[in-house]
């Protein structure tokens, strides 16, 4: 399905109609890859509708273009603001999908110009429902490990969420759904696990939570680490390190974890049932902790929830 239009999109510094938000063919980030980007979900809270870790996710966001050397022309709290914005402006008040960009634009073609081509960044928002079905979260997933690695360290930095990274998620994604699974997961050059196709990786063994360290060519996920905060605060002993890939056919539990998944059981990998096959209850402990959060039920002693001002605006200076 189409992303649905909204009224608006955020495009270099204001709302502009949605088909107005156009780039020309020749943008370098469609040639070479030069894209930075984030992904947020804003929800529906009984105070109002909250964006999940905006500053986090801007700060990543930020981060990214540092490690490519991209200069956003514009400041964390324009952009943060921007977000707030453009879900307020497109009256998204049942919650929403975010998606920032920003990517190096129309200007010399080459892969190094000597004239930098502009950043141009825009921010859209819409409606979006379970990234891996609507069941996915209730019963679970059918994983397989990929025939594709991810990204070896000193080859494309995994923790920059830069748009050229996404062709090593296709090829995982896109063969696990060839295969008939769910979802992909990507070992790291070194053979250990690393994370699914857009998503990280959880595990649980002897009842503690395992997931892979950030230098096996990970994403460090928001997601993921709100997990481990939580399970933490439980008093669940969570280890970030190097995980074989066995560990996976023999663990009690498994689950990803992102922004688009949320938290989503994985009942089997390559096959083989992880535990009894059902999501087991560190899983479910931690997705009513995590929904928790939205709901009221888990107290955000973190600061994570970002309100936004739904109070309508006119449409005409929402559009100037
Ligand atoms: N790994 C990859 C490759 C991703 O694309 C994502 C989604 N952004 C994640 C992990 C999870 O990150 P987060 O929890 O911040 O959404």
């Amino acid at each position: 399905m189409p992303i649905p239009a909204t009224p608006f999109i955020w495009f270099n510094g204001k709302l502009v109609p949605w088909e107005k938000a156009q780039v020309h063919v020749l943008s370098h980030a469609l040639h070479y890859g030069s894209s930075v980007f984030e992904g947020l979900r804003a929800y529906e809270t009984p105070s109002g509708v909250a964006i999940f870790r905006l500053k986090d996710h801007t700060r990543r966001l930020f981060d990214s273009a540092k490690i490519y050397r991209m200069q956003i022309p514009f400041t964390p709290e324009e952009i943060n603001e921007a977000c707030r914005q453009t879900v307020a402006a497109n009256e998204l008040a049942h919650g929403a999908y975010v998606r920032p960009v920003a990517f190096r634009g129309y200007g010399e073609i080459g892969v190094t110009p000597r004239n930098e081509p502009p950043i141009d960044v825009a921010i859209a928002a819409w409606e979006w429902g379970k990234y891996l079905g609507h069941e996915s979260e209730e019963q679970g997933v059918d994983a397989c490990i990929s025939s594709w690695q991810r990204v070896a360290p000193n080859t494309l930095p995994a923790l920059a969420k830069a748009g050229g990274n996404y062709l090593s998620s296709q090829l995982i994604g896109a063969e696990a759904r060839r295969l008939g699974f769910d979802e992909g997961i990507g070992l790291s050059p070194d053979g250990t696990l690393s994370e699914g196709s857009g998503e990280n990786i959880f595990v649980v063994r002897d009842g503690v939570l395992l997931t892979p360290a950030l230098a096996h060519s990970v994403l460090g996920g928001l997601t993921r680490d709100t997990v481990i905060r939580l399970a933490r605060e439980r008093g669940l002993e969570v280890r970030e390190s190097a995980i074989p890939r066995e560990l996976l056919y023999i663990a009690e539990e498994a689950f990803f974890t992102g922004t688009a998944v949320e938290i989503t059981p994985i009942r089997s990998v390559d096959r083989l049932p992880v535990g009894s096959g059902k999501p087991g209850p560190i899983t479910q402990a931690l997705q009513a902790a995590f929904f928790g959060l939205f709901s009221g039920k888990t107290r955000d002693q973190w600061g994570w929830l970002d309100y936004v001002n739904m109070s309508p605006r006119p449409r005409a200076a929402a559009a100037g």
